[in-house]
């Protein structure tokens, strides 16, 4: 399958670990112009090295005013992939104020504002674009010690939905993936109890949990053409745990 996505420019969130940067590796080798957004300067100067030419910008998407200071002026972007997201492991009754605000924050409200900020300039040229929000599957199944950041992917699942609805119109496509436990640093955190761990392994149809190159083909499949008359969708990447 041809992906066709040399030449376009794709901008990605949370681009110095795990998902983020295999997805900006991914879209460099098929040749776009990549756009790098993350929070620690060490990876994106790392990343740089690794793929010359990516386009670094070091800012904290938590931040509304420093997003739009830092993206205010990224010029035309073609493909999107909001991915940054933090996981804070709290029991329900212990959330507190902070995470919640962070969470929500960092995993919806920061792919709300970027998506405006690149959404309007493809609305503004009059060219078509794809976006792809980084989801989980806990957007459909809760976990224990996950309420916040389950509720900030499941506004994520009703954001796609509604992007995809008002932007269609201006051939911007919007969809979602949506992994299981992917052995990131972040899927370590919330896996740091090898029985609980060894037994939600178990629980999946394929008894295993995804690599980080199983979201990122999802994701270069749903940013190129090749899903041309998808919108609004999601893709599992779960092993198959929800239809168990
Ligand atoms: P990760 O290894 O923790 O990497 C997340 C990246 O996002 C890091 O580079 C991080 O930078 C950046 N980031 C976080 N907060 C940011 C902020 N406020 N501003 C800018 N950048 C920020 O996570 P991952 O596992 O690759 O997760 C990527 C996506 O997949 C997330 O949306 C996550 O919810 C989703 N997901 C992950 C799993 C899993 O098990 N790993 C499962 C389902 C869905 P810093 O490290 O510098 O903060």
């Amino acid at each position: 399958m041809e992906l066709g996505l040399a030449g376009r420019r794709a901008l990605v969130t949370g681009a110095g670990k795990g998902i983020g940067r295999c997805a900006v590796r991914a879209l460099h080798a098929a040749g776009a112009q990549v756009v790098a957004v993350s929070r620690t300067r060490a990876d994106l100067d790392a990343l740089v090295l690794e793929c010359p030419g990516v386009e670094p910008i070091c800012v904290d998407l938590g931040d509304w005013e420093a997003t739009e200071r830092a993206l205010g002026g990224v010029g035309p972007v073609d493909l999107l992939v909001n991915n940054a997201a933090v996981a804070l492991l709290q029991p329900f009754l212990e959330v507190t104020k902070e995470a919640f605000d962070r969470s929500f924050s960092v995993n919806v409200r920061s792919a709300f504002q970027v998506s405006q900020i690149v959404a309007r300039s493809m609305v503004d040229r009059g060219v078509p674009g794809s976006i792809v929000n980084v989801s989980s599957m806990v957007s459909h199944v809760p976990f224990p010690s996950l309420s916040v950041y389950s509720s900030t992917k499941g506004a994520m699942t009703m954001l796609t939905k509604a992007m995809a609805l008002e932007l269609g119109p201006h051939k911007i496509r919007v969809n979602s993936v949506h992994p299981t436990v992917v052995l990131t640093a972040m899927g370590k955190r919330v896996t740091a109890d090898e029985e609980i761990t060894r037994k939600l392994k178990e629980r999946h149809p394929l008894r295993k949990f995804a690599e980080v190159e199983d979201v990122v083909n999802s994701i270069l499949f749903l940013l190129s053409d090749c899903s041309a008359s998808t919108t609004g969708s999601g893709i599992m990447v779960d092993s198959g745990y929800l239809a168990s």
